[in-house]
């Protein structure tokens, strides 16, 4: 990941989060987070033109910077950590109407956090909805200055590296990091205080599942940025500026947990400097959102369910085509669609419905409906076929334009693996086919009336190699990855 695109990442990803919090007065006094957490302020923060500003002794306290006013040369020095910002507080400072510049109210200057920005490499986002300030500082905040009192808990920064370090860790630890490794020296104030680092680090503190929500506990809003990747399925969750509890690292600088969710066979994470990655593995690809709280990151799964009508060809008084050994079409239908939806109800988030499992008889146009009230994704009708001629193969047709390439992909594949001839994917306007209203393909698995294909189209092997097509197929064609 580009640390260049980051903060944009981040700041996208809080406009979308934020709206969800409460929403906030519009005349709430102004909030102030550094790193996540809430801080202090002792004076009002001031919003001006969207451009949040603190008072400097509020910019001495909360962002660790020694403000020095020099009326003479009409200059604010601030200095941070070896850097030095020096902003104009004269009258004609900015370069335009909209720039921001120190202000003095009453005896405190106010000082435009923005203007800091660059020089002392930290971020601020104002957001109107909660009216809060967040600055994200890149180094951890010094409280020294702040009177806040801290508890005496171990920092991260205190404990030495260990080269040794699990195998577990999805990126490899910079040794020259501080780790939260050795922790173990220090057993008892971490059980006392376990989610306070001196820093103003997000701590992530566990994880925890209900229904179809992953929820990673953490002690403030955290830096998230997060993608998804395949082959094999996993979703990747990267957290700045943060540590894990050592409650979760067991001196180690990373772990495993398995999971308690369908959808996710388990959990890694690991500690990589100033950053926590987890990695979710999939066990089939999911739709998901996250959502950032104040003490916490939600992942909200939607498994996504795909369902496939097989329609088993005639039934009951309509027997389909004789074959040639003397059997009916509905037979074959029956058996091999019975195979084909056994194939499928083994993929996960494919739900398989036949619309008859007994030799019953359905008239053409109940087909198709039954498909359209199950809002399927898919309908397949089994079919074998017949002809006065010698003739034998395969055909696959399709009447919805929309369904050529479902056609396409399942007669390649069916075609390879019955070894009968290719007699091409067709259109035709047969009427289960212009019933359904969603993909939809009529599969001619053979020639019944064929002395070529009609012995082999009986055997258990060939019904299952067609059944294993077309679940190929169906995972292909709804990218499911198993
Ligand atoms: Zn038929």
């Amino acid at each position: 990941m580009k640390k260049t695109c980051g903060w944009l990442v981040l700041l996208s990803l809080l406009w979308l989060i934020l709206p969800r919090a409460a929403a906030a007065d519009e005349d709430a006094a102004v909030s102030l987070y550094v790193n996540g957490r809430q801080a202090s302020v002792s004076d009002t923060p001031q919003i001006i033109h969207k451009v949040p500003y603190l008072s400097s002794r509020d910019i001495e306290a909360n962002i660790g910077a020694e403000v020095e006013i020099d009326a003479s040369s009409s200059q604010i020095v601030l200095k941070k950590s070896g850097n030095t910002s020096i902003l104009s507080t004269a009258a004609d400072a900015g370069s335009g109407p909209q720039e921001a510049v120190p202000f003095k109210d009453g005896e405190r200057w106010f000082i435009p956090l923005a203007a800091l920005e660059d020089d002392f490499d930290m971020k601020v986002l104002w957001d109107p909805l909660t009216s809060s300030i967040f600055v994200y500082l890149s180094e951890g905040v010094s409280y020294e200055n702040s009177g806040t009192a801290i508890p005496d808990v171990p920092s991260v920064e205190d404990t030495a590296p260990n080269p040794d370090s699990s195998q577990e860790v999805i990126v490899e630890p910079n040794p020259t990091e501080p780790s939260v490794e050795d922790t173990q020296d220090h057993p008892d104030s971490i059980t006392d205080v376990p989610v306070i680092p001196s820093d103003g680090q997000t701590v992530i503190a566990g994880f925890s599942f209900a229904e179809d929500v992953l929820s990673i506990q953490t002690n403030g809003y955290a830096m998230v940025e997060h993608f998804a990747l395949s082959d094999p399925a996993r979703i990747v969750v990267d957290i700045s500026h943060a540590v894990l509890s050592p409650d979760l690292t067991s001196g180690q600088s990373g772990g495993t947990i398995a999971s308690t969710h369908a959808a996710i066979s388990q959990i890694r994470y690991s500690q990589t400097g100033d950053a926590v990655r987890l990695v979710l593995d999939m066990n089939q690809r999911s739709a998901y959102s996250l959502q950032t709280d104040a003490n916490k990151i939600d992942i909200s799964f939607q498994a996504e369910s795909y369902v496939v009508v097989i329609d088993p060809g005639h039934g009951g008084k309509d027997p389909g085509a004789p074959s040639m050994s003397g059997k009916s079409e509905k037979d074959f239908n029956l058996s091999t669609a019975t195979h084909i939806a056994q194939a499928l109800a083994e993929i996960p988030g494919v739900v398989v419905h036949l619309t008859r499992s007994t030799d019953d008889f359905i008239e053409l146009a109940e087909r198709g409906e039954i498909a359209n009230r199950l809002n399927a994704d898919l309908f397949i009708s089994v079919h074998g076929n017949t002809v006065d001629k010698p003739v034998s193969g395969i055909e696959t047709y399709y009447w919805h334009r929309e369904s050529f390439d479902v056609a396409s992909l399942i007669h390649q594949k069916i075609v390879n693996a019955s070894g009968l001839n290719d007699r091409n994917v067709r259109r035709n306007d047969w009427k289960v086919l212009t019933t359904a209203q969603m993909p939809g393909v009529l599969l001619e698995l053979g020639y019944l009336s064929s002395s070529v294909d009609e012995p082999v189209m009986w055997t258990e092997e060939y019904q299952q190699s067609i059944a294993d097509a077309v679940a190929e197929t169906v995972k292909e064609y709804f990218q499911i990855e198993t």
